[in-house]
Parts: structure tokens; C-alpha cells; sequence
């Protein structure tokens, strides 16, 4: 019964996932307005009805570390930039303190990216059924029915 309910909800590719979740629209299905705040996604997307954290209380967890290493990579290849570009003296006062001030400021600011970038990759590797999505549309963990795990 799961495979023919897995099989006949149609599957956005890994491409549309992803240019999705960077343009903050529902990876699923492409929807918008999915934030309720800068930080805070709504409980469900106002389109398809997806519960954008997977009716996981956890799944924060996931777009914190890819929020973690995206703003560490993009300081660390700036960071060598500019330490190759300003060679053979690199400011390191100034690097350090810059550096320190842009961390705090990229993982405030890339966090909604990677709050729906992680769940374009979540929707990837565990693509959404349609038995999962009644799920969704049912209210998720607010009756006794646990998440179907297909
Ligand atoms: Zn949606």
C-alpha cells in the first residue's frame, strides 16, 4: 500500500528543491510566505500544507549545523582571500575582529536560508508521500497518529 501512495505524489527535483529553499519558498512545492518571522517558520505552508519541520520537535538541529558550516566556509575562503590579497601583511588585528563580528552576523542572517535548505535536503534524501502529506494536512503530531516513516 506505501509504495503506490510513495510513487504518485509528484517529486520536485534536487535542483528545484534547492533553488527553492534559497529564494525562502516552500522546497515542496514553491510556495511563499512560509515565515511567520525573520527566525520562524509557520507551523505548515500556506500552499501545499507541508509541516516545514517534519512534525520533528528536533529538526532545528539540522538547519542550525548546516547554518554552522555554510558561514564557516564562507569566512574561512574570505578570510584566505584576504590574507592573499594584503600578503605580506595581512592586518591580523583587523582580520580577527572583523572576522569574529561578520561569524556572529552571517549565522544571524543566513539562518532562515538554512533553516529551508535543510529541509530541501531532507526532502531529498526522504522525499515526501502522500501519505505523509495527509499526515501534514491532518495536524501532524496533534492527534495520536505518529509520522508515517516510509
Ligand atoms: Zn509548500
Amino acid at each position: 500500500m506505501s509504495a503506490v501512495l510513495a510513487i504518485d505524489l509528484p517529486r520536485a527535483t534536487v535542483w528545484q528543491l534547492m533553488t527553492r529553499a534559497v529564494r525562502l519558498r516552500c522546497p515542496h512545492c514553491g510556495g511563499q510566505k512560509i515565515f511567520a518571522s525573520f527566525f520562524q517558520l509557520k507551523t505548515n505552508c500556506p500552499t501545499c500544507g507541508l509541516r516545514l519541520e517534519r512534525g520533528e520537535s528536533d529538526y532545528f538541529v539540522g538547519a542550525y549545523l548546516f547554518n554552522l558550516i555554510a558561514v564557516e566556509l564562507i569566512l574561512f575562503f574570505c578570510v584566505c582571500a584576504f590574507v592573499i590579497f594584503t600578503w605580506p601583511n595581512p592586518p591580523w588585528d583587523l582580520i580577527t575582529y572583523v572576522t569574529g563580528a561578520l561569524m556572529l552576523a552571517g549565522c544571524l542572517l543566513c539562518y532562515p536560508f538554512a533553516k529551508t535548505t535543510w529541509l530541501a535536503v531532507d526532502l531529498a534524501i526522504r522525499p515526501l508521500s502522500r501519505e505523509e502529506l495527509e499526515w501534514h494536512h491532518a495536524g501532524g503530531d496533534m492527534g495520536d497518529r505518529e509520522l508515517p516513516h516510509l
